[in-house]
């Protein structure tokens, strides 16, 4: 486990619309695009809320789709379950 270095799926989600809004710290920045690097889920999931900002401006919950976000939920465990097997 390498928890105290590197940030996990769902903290790198929770930071992406303040990334996005360019509202982290650089140290969060940093530690954020480290694992987007190494994790084509969360990739994936910032290149979606990059194209939502460029269709509406703001990013809320409320502007995925139930079909995206069951989309989403389902990349994240089955990643997560790759990377703890
Ligand atoms: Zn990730």
């Amino acid at each position: 486990m390498a928890m105290t270095k590197d940030i996990s799926c769902h903290q790198a989600v929770a930071l992406v619309s303040d990334y996005l809004e360019g509202a982290l710290s650089w140290r969060d920045r940093r530690r954020l695009e480290h694992h987007l690097e190494g994790c084509d889920a969360c990739s994936a999931y910032l290149d979606q809320m990059r194209e939502i900002i460029l269709l509406c401006g703001v990013v809320t919950p409320d502007d995925l789709s139930a079909q995206a976000v069951a989309r989403l939920v389902d990349v994240f465990e089955k990643y997560q379950r790759d990377a703890s097997t």
